[in-house]
């Protein structure tokens, strides 16, 4: 399929599927005038990780990647009732966007936005983790440098149990994943996450 088609299947989806929402659009236009790069999950790519997360009856949320906050309130809506999300970010522009936007989402109550290098906050996590103080997350999505993937899936790994989901963005690279040659780095990270 050709680019030009994927975006028209794309677009027929979202206009079959998804609604529009005044908080969402409001959060893709503060990311826009914050001048943020356009790296948030399709509309359509939000929706199915509510889903999922809400198959998963997930309490606890962890995001490796906030940017401006659009995948994050996504998912926030799916937590149960008394649950909590955790997100890190490395950037504090795009942690100062995403908080406004979760606040205008009346979400802000549920989500902490962690601003340092997410391999920092992770190994904090894991260190709670390891000490009984930090309940495992049912859910983990990583959608951050990619790089880093095969450190992120470790860490996820320790901060998860048995029958969370983890969910990892952009694991194909345009099809580059399937090439051995390949010397770029972010296909290099998700080749070695994979493996
Ligand atoms: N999940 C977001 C998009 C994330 S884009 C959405 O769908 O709306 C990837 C984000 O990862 C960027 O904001 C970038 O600043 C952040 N990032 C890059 N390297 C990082 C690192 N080492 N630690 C934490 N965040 C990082
Ligand atoms: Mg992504």
């Amino acid at each position: 399929m050709s680019d030009a088609r994927w975006s028209e299947v794309d677009r027929y989806i979202c206009d079959q599927l998804v609604k529009s929402d005044p908080i969402l659009d409001a959060a893709l236009s503060a990311c826009d005038r914050a001048g943020l790069p356009e790296h948030n999950v399709a509309p359509n790519q939000g929706k199915l990780l509510m889903l999922l997360a809400q198959l998963q009856g997930a309490r606890r949320i962890l995001e490796i990647g906030t940017l401006g906050g659009y995948s994050t309130i996504w998912l926030a809506r799916a937590l149960a009732a008394n649950g909590q999300l955790d997100s890190l970010e490395v950037d504090p522009a795009h942690v100062a966007v995403a908080k406004e936007n979760i606040a205008r989402a009346n979400l802000a109550a549920r989500v902490r936005v962690h601003q340092g290098p997410a391999s920092d906050t992770l190994a904090k996590l894991v260190e709670q983790r390891r000490d009984g103080k930090l309940e495992a997350y049912d859910f983990i999505f990583i959608d951050a440098d990619k790089p880093s993937n095969p450190d992120y899936l470790k860490f996820s790994l320790e901060l998860s149990r048995p029958g969370s989901t983890i969910v990892v963005d952009n694991v194909i690279r345009e099809g580059a994943v399937a090439d051995e040659a390949s010397d770029d780095p972010k296909v290099l990270g998700v080749r070695r996450m994979h493996e």
